[in-house]
C-alpha cells in the first residue's frame, strides 16, 4: 500500500476510469474529475471512491474559470497528475460544417496545460506528471486536424516540461494510445464505418489488420502503462511520448 495522492481528470469512464481505478487498486489515494452531471454521480458511486479512497470534483477542461477553481480549492499534496480527459471531433478542411476546433483544443490542450501549471506547486517532488496524447499527437489523419493539433501539442509541451522539471525529480511522459476500446472510438468508428458503407464490425477488421496485436488496446493495458510511469520504479524515464501500438498510414 502507499497513500500518495493522484489527480485523474476525465475519471468518469474508458481509459481515465480505469487508470483510477488501477491506481486505487494499489493503493494511491484520488482526486478524480468529470464535467457532466451525470458522469459525476457514476463517480461518486464506483467503488474505490464509496471506500473513501477516491474525492469526486468537477472540472471542466475547456472553462478557465472552471480550472481555476478547482486550482483555488483544497487540493492538497500531489504525487501526480494524469490529463487524461480529453474530446475528439472531426471537421475535414473543405467542410462548411461549423469549426469546433477552439473547442477541442481548449479541452485537450489550454486546459490541461493551465490545470497542470496552477496545480505544479502542490506537486511533491519527486512527483509524476502523464499526459494522455494518442496515435495521433505522433501521425496525421483525415479530418482529424483539431485532435491531432491538441495531441501532438500534449507531446510538445511534455517534453518541454520533462526538461523544466527534470532537475526537481519531477517526470513528466506521455501515453499515445493508437485504437482503444472505450465509448470515443466507437463513436468513431461506427461513423467511419457507415462512411465507408460497411457493417462496424467489418470496419473493425480493416483497422486491426495492420496493428501488431490485430485488435485495439484495452483500457487496462493503458493504465497499465500509465501505473507505471507513475510509480517510483520510472523514476529515470521522461520527456518520452510511449506509442503503444503502430497504426500508420490510415487515412
Ligand atoms: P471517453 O470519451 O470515454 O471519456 C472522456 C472523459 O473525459 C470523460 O470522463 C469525460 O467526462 C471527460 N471530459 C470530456 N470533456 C471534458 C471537459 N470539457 N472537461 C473535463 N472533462 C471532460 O474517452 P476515452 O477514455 O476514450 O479517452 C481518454 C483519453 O485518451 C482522451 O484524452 C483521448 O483523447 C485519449 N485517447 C483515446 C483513444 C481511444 O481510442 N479511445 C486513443 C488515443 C487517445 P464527462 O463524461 O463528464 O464529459
Amino acid at each position: 500500500m502507499n497513500s500518495k495522492l493522484v489527480l485523474v481528470t476525465g475519471a468518469s469512464r474508458g481509459i481515465g476510469l480505469q487508470i483510477a481505478r488501477n491506481l486505487a487498486e494499489q493503493g494511491y489515494r484520488l482526486l478524480v474529475t468529470a464535467n457532466a452531471d451525470a458522469s459525476l454521480q457514476a463517480l461518486r458511486e464506483e467503488d474505490f471512491v464509496v471506500n473513501g479512497l477516491g474525492e469526486v470534483h468537477p472540472l471542466d477542461l475547456a472553462n478557465r474559470e472552471s480550472i481555476e477553481k478547482f486550482a483555488a480549492g483544497r487540493v492538497g499534496a500531489l504525487w501526480g497528475i494524469v490529463n487524461n480527459a480529453g474530446i475528439c471531433k472531426t471537421l475535414g478542411i473543405e467542410s462548411d460544417a461549423e469549426d469546433s476546433f477552439d473547442e477541442v483544443l481548449g479541452t485537450n490542450l489550454v486546459g490541461p496545460y493551465l490545470l497542470t501549471k496552477k496545480l505544479l506547486k502542490h506537486v511533491s517532488r519527486p512527483g509524476r506528471i502523464v499526459n494522455i496524447s494518442s496515435q495521433l499527437g505522433q501521425e496525421g489523419r483525415a479530418d482529424y486536424a483539431a485532435y491531432c493539433a491538441s495531441k501532438f501539442g500534449l507531446i510538445g509541451i511534455t517534453k518541454c516540461w520533462a526538461k523544466e522539471l527534470g532537475s526537481q525529480g519531477i517526470t513528466v511522459n506521455a501515453v499515445c494510445p493508437g485504437w482503444v476500446d472505450t465509448e470515443m472510438s466507437r463513436i468513431d468508428m461506427e461513423r467511419m464505418a457507415k462512411a465507408e458503407g460497411v457493417e462496424t464490425a467489418q470496419f473493425y477488421d480493416g483497422i486491426c489488420a495492420p496493428l501488431e496485436l490485430k485488435r485495439f488496446n484495452s483500457t487496462a493495458e493503458v493504465a497499465n502503462l500509465v501505473s507505471f510511469l507513475m510509480s517510483e520504479q520510472s523514476s529515470g524515464i521522461t520527456g518520452r511520448d510511449w506509442l503503444m501500438q503502430t497504426v500508420w498510414n490510415q487515412q
